[in-house]
């Protein structure tokens, strides 16, 4: 555990060098700062920028330091909620849009990664929810009659199918989603950074936001550095929120989610693990996720923070599973481990509030941020255009604290503890 990153992990070593960023420090004016430099803060920087608005963002540590630099890099289409799910909460109208925009949000995340030539390990061979018990065959039967009803190109695998897709025997079938695929999500970030700076965004890293004041122009953001008059705010902070905006992840219902990442597979083995380098997740409550990296390590995930004793009770798990899951793999050492923090809300949609004319956000993706992010971003920077709500697809709503937010963290947390420590005990010895 010495070695070990615990908040970037592999990531952070196999990125590609990021271009630095000076903190910010003085006065000065712009007609958009932006807060948080993950996806959406990039995105919208990017965008802002290309539509030739004056934009800096400013960055609380480093590129990608929250969800962006950690997460698993699955670019997935749509919500964890299935379509209808997503139309009984938001209305048909709404609901049908939200799908439509985040269900071709791989198209805006692949798109971006070619004209700007981001190198970020970007497969788009789709990606695969694999069933792990009856009630999940039946829910992933759902989720295809949703999806293709609404033309998606999803297809339902059955047994055989899914075994050569996953090369694990374990899965009762799998959805392959065609319009899904992967990143190496801190570079996909450092890639946006660039590709913002490159088309004018001012850019500052170790900036955080102290303070925020309203001024009869617009706003005023105090950094440990210096002070930023702006015309309009976006707020990028999702559940990572810190100094004046530590408050907002009160909105929130903290789900940490681990990694651990093997050596390289050798090669005779690598080709029957995910051999279409497809990123998999399963339809346990407690998800565990399963994907390649470009050198053929095997990083495995699951819920759960990697903090004292919990490391060692996660990293067993994680070595049963493998062996359950890919029992073709062998014993293979464990190098690399990291978690981080997913923003969830009670009913799994992310929010959109506008504070004030001038000072927007949309946050809380539940898991999903890499086509979210970059699309809300990108949307984000329209609506500082032309400023009409239906531009995003998602209620106008009021910042409200969740009501026993940390317990329902911690009931997350237990939960995977306990699963963690009980799940292939027995088949493992
Ligand atoms: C472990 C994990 C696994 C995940 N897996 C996936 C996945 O496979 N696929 C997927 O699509 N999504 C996944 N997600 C979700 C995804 O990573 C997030 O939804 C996404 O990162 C949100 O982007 P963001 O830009 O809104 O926020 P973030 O990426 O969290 O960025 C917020 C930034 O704001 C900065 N900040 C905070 N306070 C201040 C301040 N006062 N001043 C200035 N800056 C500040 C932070 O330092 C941070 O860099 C995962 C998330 C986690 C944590």
């Amino acid at each position: 555990m010495k070695n070990m990153n615990l908040t970037h992990g592999l990531w952070k070593k196999t990125a590609p060098e990021p271009q630095h960023f000076n903190p910010f420090e003085g006065k000065t004016k712009t007609d958009v700062a932006i807060i948080g430099g993950g996806f959406t803060g990039l995105s919208a920087a990017l965008h802002l920028a290309e539509q030739g608005t004056d934009a800096l963002l400013l960055e609380a540590r480093d590129i990608g330091f929250g969800g962006a630099g950690r997460n698993v890099g699955l670019v997935n289409a749509g919500l964890w909620l299935m379509p209808e799910d997503v139309i009984s909460k938001l209305g048909k109208d709404m609901g049908e849009e939200l799908m439509r925009v985040l269900g071709a949000s791989p198209d805006l995340v692949f798109h971006l990664i070619k004209k700007h030539n981001i190198q970020c390990e970007a497969h788009r061979t789709g990606t695969l929810h694999c069933a792990d018990s009856r009630s999940g065959y039946r829910a992933l039967q759902q989720r295809e009659a949703q999806w293709q009803e609404r033309g998606a190109p999803v297809k339902l695998l059955n047994r055989d199918a899914a075994a050569v897709q996953t090369g694990s025997t374990l899965f009762s079938g799998a959805l392959l989603d065609k319009r899904a695929g992967t990143v190496q999500p801190l570079a996909y970030a450092y890639g946006l950074a660039r590709a913002a700076h490159g088309a004018g965004a001012r850019l500052h890293t170790n900036s955080p936001v102290t303070s925020v004041r309203q001024t009869a122009s617009g706003w005023e953001l105090t950094t440990t550095g210096g002070v930023v008059t702006a015309g309009a705010v976006i707020l990028a902070t999702q559940g990572y929120g810190e100094h004046a905006f530590k408050d907002t992840t009160q909105q929130m219902i903290p789900f940490n989610y681990f990694q651990f990442a093997t050596q390289p597979l050798p090669e005779n083995i690598l080709k029957t693990v995910l051999p279409d380098k497809q990123g998999a997740w399963d339809t346990n409550l407690i998800l565990s996720s399963y994907r390649l990296d470009d050198a053929g390590r095997l990083i495995v995930g699951s819920v759960g923070q990697l903090e004292n004793m919990t490391y060692s009770l996660h990293k067993n798990w994680a070595k049963r599973t493998i062996n359950k899951v890919f029992p073709q793999i062998g014993n293979i050492s464990l190098d690399h481990a990291w978690y981080g923090c997913i923003a969830m809300t009670t009913d799994h949609i992310p929010r959109f509030h506008i504070l004030d004319p001038n000072f927007i956000t949309v946050t809380s993706y539940n898991g999903r941020g890499i086509g979210p992010g970059s699309v809300m971003g990108r949307l984000l920077a329209e609506y500082i255009k032309i400023p009409d709500a239906t531009i995003i697809p998602l209620p106008v709503s009021q910042p409200e604290n969740v009501f026993g937010r940390r317990l329902r963290g911690l009931f997350y947390e237990a939960g995977s503890r306990i699963y963690h420590f009980a799940q292939r005990r027995v088949s493992a010895f």
